[in-house]
């Protein structure tokens, strides 16, 4: 297991934690005054929150897989594939060191 794949999961790790710690003191519900913001502003601010709540549970998946490959790395079971036990090929886990299935697998599974 390279070390370099463990810093880029505990750097990602650590601005994945900035970004929703960030993200939780700007996050304040959107004031919806009747008066000075017309319906479609409205539909706006609530499209606009949708998206930003989409964004939040996307990033806090992302902090669940990266702690979860972290976990592997301590206890020995990074980079072996959850489904079959192989090696997961080392170019797969440069491009998201998060992966935890082989190739194969991860085709099975449709993903
Ligand atoms: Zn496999």
């Amino acid at each position: 297991m390279s070390r370099e794949l463990k810093k880029r999961i505990e750097s990602e790790l650590a601005e994945t934690e900035r970004l929703l710690l960030d993200h939780a003191d700007k996050s304040a519900p959107v004031e919806l005054d009747q008066q000075s913001v017309g319906r479609v502003s409205r539909i706006d601010a609530i499209q606009v929150q949708a998206m930003a709540q989409a964004v939040v549970k996307r990033r806090e998946a992302r902090l669940g897989r990266l702690r979860a490959a972290l976990a592997r790395i301590e206890n020995g079971e990074y980079g072996y594939c959850l489904e079959c036990g192989e090696t997961i090929a080392t170019g797969r886990l440069e491009v998201d060191p998060t992966f935890t299935h082989c190739v194969r697998c991860a085709g099975k599974m449709g993903g």
